[in-house]
């Protein structure tokens, strides 16, 4: 079989030993002859699993005393309505930075709960930028961000940080650069762009912001029970958290997250510099703001874009369709892509320009 270069958005590309050890447990769990979705959770083989997935998550982000890592389920977008619903009580407000589409359902679930301020918004230029120079109101409950867009391709550079308790949906960039977690009260992240498969979202969040809601709480949306329970109120996702462990062990074995974002920077700076160069192509993300994990970019005279895309097809460039919001083409070049298929999406866009050179000549 060809290679096939994968630049989906999400569900997205996973490093094949974490592929690889993932079918040989399905087959063979640690040496039980049985398949690791047929066990008990709650046996010492699982008990391990999750064990070994919460402390790399804490060794690869340096996470402080004080916070827990979980494993829930219901995607970030459950974390959506489960931050207000533990964190912002009737009456309150939460200030929120509207950067696009995620950011906006985030905001529309604090809605349910009590107010929110949208303290900056980048919708006047459909989202193309991160906003710049807002103000914190120092009584909000907390402030939420996203650290980066995964649609429209941009990403904050720094992380901003405030004196009351940041929230930031890593959901595309999480494990992509360091971290530091003591300036955040909670970090979330849907697994499947940058970690696992679908099915899991990783919490890491601080204890002492918990319990102050005087609302009641279901218990499955009540953080505090997830912590009593080690992310095993009830039966975890087992196979997600054992795809996402072995791409956790990954990335620590390829250097941690500051080896990743040395690579992704260096894959980002090679895709940047050639839709920069070439005269077919421009990038549709403020530069100052360009995610190194999503990359947007159109064909200038985009009635040419089929004709590339079946170029890239021919290339087996796979997952370049920009999402329809922003049109055109989107490469999303998480950890795991190597800088191979970067440099064979470079190849056709090259191959694009002689090719419309010679058809004008
Ligand atoms: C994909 C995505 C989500 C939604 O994740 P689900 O797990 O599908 O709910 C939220 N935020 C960001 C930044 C995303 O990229």
């Amino acid at each position: 079989m060809p290679k096939v270069h994968n630049f989906s958005a999400g569900p997205g590309i996973l490093p094949q030993e974490a592929i690889d050890n993932s079918i040989a447990a399905l087959q063979n769990f640690a040496g039980t002859n049985l398949s690791l979705i047929e066990v008990s959770h709650r046996g010492k083989e699982f008990e391990a699993v999750l064990d070994e997935a919460v402390a790399t998550v804490k060794e690869l982000f340096n996470v402080p005393e004080g916070y827990s890592v979980l494993f829930l389920q219901g995607g970030a977008s459950m974390q959506f309505c489960m931050i207000p619903y533990n964190l912002l009580d009737e009456g309150q407000t939460a200030a929120y930075v509207n950067t696009g589409v995620w950011a906006k359902k985030a905001i529309k679930e604090a809605k349910l709960f009590g107010n929110v301020n949208v303290i900056a918004s980048s919708e006047d230029q459909n989202f193309n930028y991160i906003p710049k120079g807002w103000s914190v109101p120092s009584d909000a409950a907390y402030l939420h961000i996203t650290s980066n867009n995964t649609i429209y391709g941009t990403q904050y550079q720094e992380l901003p940080s405030a004196n009351i308790p940041v929230i930031c949906d890593m959901s595309s960039d999480i494990f992509s650069r360091p971290v530091d977690v003591s300036k955040f009260d909670m970090i979330y992240a849907g697994a499947q762009k940058n970690m696992g498969p679908a099915g899991v979202t990783l919490v890491i969040v601080k204890d002492s912001i918990l319990g102050k809601v005087k609302r009641a709480i279901p218990s499955m949306l009540d953080y505090r029970i997830h912590i009593e329970g080690g992310s095993m109120y009830n039966t975890p996702p087992v196979f997600p958290i054992y795809v996402s462990l072995q791409t956790l062990k990954w990335v620590k074995s390829n250097g941690g997250v500051v080896a990743m974002q040395k690579r992704n920077q260096e894959k980002a700076d090679l895709l940047y510099g050639e839709i920069d160069r070439n005269p077919l192509f421009k990038g549709t993300a403020a530069t100052e703001d360009r995610s190194v994990m999503n990359v947007t970019f159109v064909l200038n005279d985009d009635s040419l874009n089929d004709e590339f895309m079946a170029l890239a097809k021919q290339r087996n460039l796979s997952g370049l369709k920009g999402h329809r919001s922003v049109g055109g083409f989107r490469a999303s070049i998480y950890n795991a892509l190597s800088i191979e298929s970067v440099q064979a999406l470079v190849d056709a866009m090259q191959e694009f320009e002689r090719m419309k050179s010679g058809a004008q000549a």
